[in-house]
């Protein structure tokens, strides 16, 4: 079992699903030359991908292109479906940052032959996440900074303001589908400049208000 933390809080929270949002940043969209979508692009992490803060990113041997991708991430608190655009928010218990770790070639020869993007997406240590900032510190969700940091270069950052899909929209959108239950965490998508890491790169992400007051930070080592 993975668990979740929020600030202020010594309740640990059981993490269940990882639901991932592709493309949704246009900027993102056009590096990776794939087309803007009319709805949410959602996929799921196993919480066996969960590190958290200080861990290591174990790359695996049978890639030779993983790729950062810095993302808001959400933690859900109450359980819900079919849920209204006018409740979304009240869904959420708080706001953090995580990586989306990408076996980019694998990824390219999953989209080229139409298959599933599982493996390339959900292998061990795919998804280091932050603690939470609780969702009453943060009065709007889209006006936040994300920064990703590689040996302190920046190399991604981005406005929430340019989320193509608003996380209200994504938890209307997902729970005609899927329960959302409380422990379950959303990635919101990448900004552009997704590249290479390598052994030994130190990556730093951190979620911020437009004030540059820190919400959320993580630090993690690629090994
Ligand atoms: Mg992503």
């Amino acid at each position: 079992m993975r668990y979740a933390q929020l600030h202020y809080s010594h309740d640990n929270i059981p993490v269940g699903k990882i639901l991932c949002i592709g493309r949704n940043y246009a900027d993102h969209a056009k590096e990776m030359k794939a087309e803007l979508p009319s709805t949410p692009v959602f996929f799921l992490k196993p919480s066996t991908a969960l590190v958290y803060d200080g861990a290591s990113i174990v790359l695996p041997t049978i890639s030779s292109d993983v790729h950062h991708e810095v993302e808001m991430t959400v933690l859900i608190g109450a359980d819900g479906k079919n849920i209204a655009r006018s409740h979304a928010l009240d869904h959420i218990a708080g706001y953090g940052i995580g990586l989306d770790m990408t076996l980019r070639d694998i990824q390219s020869i999953a989209k080229a032959k139409g298959l599933p993007w599982t493996l390339a997406k959900g292998f061990d240590t795919s998804a280091p996440l932050s603690t939470f900032a609780p969702s009453s510190s943060v009065p709007d969700p889209h006006a936040l900074d994300v920064e990703l940091l590689v040996n302190g270069s920046r190399r991604q950052h981005a406005s929430t303001s340019s989320l193509l899909f608003h996380v209200e929209d994504l938890i209307v959108y997902i729970s005609q589908f899927i329960t959302l239950e409380r422990g379950d965490i959303l990635f919101t998508g990448t900004p552009e400049g997704v590249a290479q890491v390598q052994p030994g790169d130190q990556l730093v992400a951190s979620l911020r208000h437009g004030d540059g007051s820190t919400l959320a930070s993580l630090k993690v080592r690629v090994q």
